[in-house]
């Protein structure tokens, strides 16, 4: 976590500030430890992080080596309250800061008035994704995460699949997931799971609905674990019972395309190279998709860098992506199949284990 703040620490100048607030979760979290739902960061000529009284323990535990101040909020002032405001104040005052960068993707209108009023004689500096940019390489630690969040989710699958039967709805399929990966030991979910049964799977982000399990539907799930804070992504698309003959050559061609995408993965390419490989296959063949190709992830679902058309960011060992084309035919069914991956020397290593051949429950 020190490092990590140096990194920040050697930033400033080039930013124009002598400190950065940090005030977004997760970049908090990123560069403290702390996992708390409220917490701010100030990273100047020493670091100073800053929470309320409800986690005055938590962050001992979680940040013992930096200096922490607590403040007090009184009822309807949980969070960004008074108290912390007048604590940041004599905070950046004794660390004789004038021109503290913030956060300007997070901080909010209300927030950036009111910083401006109770920080006297500063000069607010607008910083844009400075920490995402940092985080967009993971360290093995960071990686290690993923891996057991992806292990948890394949576990997951591997339960459900036998529980399959006729007449259960989206909703329960989704749950049974959802609960396993509970049971696995996930921290929560990634996102809201996506369980989509024959036509339904046409629609890329589908929600969950009262929809009942037939014979020769073909089953999109979309889903993701949770593990020291760090999210997994996987989509798989089983058949209940034999598929139609159109669904299964739909699926070969986004197996294909999928794979395509995986064998873009290397160092030194773009993320919109690893969008064109999938993207490219299936427009070869006459189908696209109206998404991305894949994100990055980690600490959130979706984080930088974007796999999609044209991007432009350059694969760097470390990156943990997605890759997940689809085809979706409205009125008949969707197919998408989805790895989270870490660019490695020369490719890429695959975090997300379930078997991409057809299964047929
Ligand atoms: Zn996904
Ligand atoms: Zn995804």
């Amino acid at each position: 976590m020190q490092e990590r703040r140096d990194k920040v620490r050697a930033r400033l100048g080039e930013l124009g500030a002598d400190a950065l607030l940090v005030t977004k979760p997760v970049n908090v979290r990123y560069l403290t430890g702390f996992s708390g739902s409220n917490g701010q960061l100030v990273v100047g000529t020493e670091d100073v992080f800053l929470t309320d009284g409800r986690y005055e323990e938590q962050s001992a535990k979680e940040c013992p080596d930096l200096r922490r101040e607590i403040y007090r909020t009184s009822a309807g002032q949980i969070g960004e309250g008074a108290g912390m405001y007048g604590l940041l104040s004599s905070v950046v005052s004794g660390l004789g800061v004038t021109r503290p960068a913030v956060e300007a993707g997070h901080v909010t209108l209300a927030t950036a008035r009111a910083l401006r009023e109770k920080l006297s004689g500063v000069e607010l500096v607008e910083a844009d994704g400075e920490i995402e940019t940092l985080r967009r390489v993971k360290d093995t630690d960071e990686v290690g995460r993923i891996r057991r969040a992806c292990e948890i989710a394949d576990r997951a699958l591997a339960d459900l699949l036998p529980q399959l039967a006729e007449g259960m709805t989206e909703v329960e399929v989704a749950a049974v997931l959802e609960h396993a990966m509970r049971n696995h030991g996930s921290e929560g979910l990634s996102f809201d799971t996506i369980a989509a049964f024959g036509e339904q799977a046409a629609e890329p982000h589908h929600h969950p609905t009262e929809r009942r399990l037939r014979r020769g539907d073909m089953i999109k799930l979309d889903f993701g674990a949770i593990a020291g804070g760090y999210h997994s992504d996987m989509t798989r698309t089983i058949a209940f019972g034999e598929p139609a003959d159109q669904m299964s050559s739909i699926y070969t061609l986004v197996q294909g395309a999928q794979q395509a995408g995986l064998d873009a993965v290397k160092p030194g390419a773009t993320t919109g190279d690893v969008d064109a490989a999938s993207r490219g296959y299936l427009t070869e063949r006459g189908y696209d998709f109206s998404h991305g190709t894949g994100h990055g992830l980690g600490l959130e679902i979706h984080e930088a860098p974007p796999v999609r058309a044209g991007s432009i960011d350059v694969l760097i060992p470390g990156m943990v992506i997605t890759v997940e084309p689809g085809i979706y035919l409205p009125g008949v069914g969707g197919v998408r199949i989805e790895d989270s991956v870490v660019v490695r020397d020369g490719g890429c290593d695959i975090l997300t284990g379930s078997t991409k051949e057809l299964v047929i429950v």
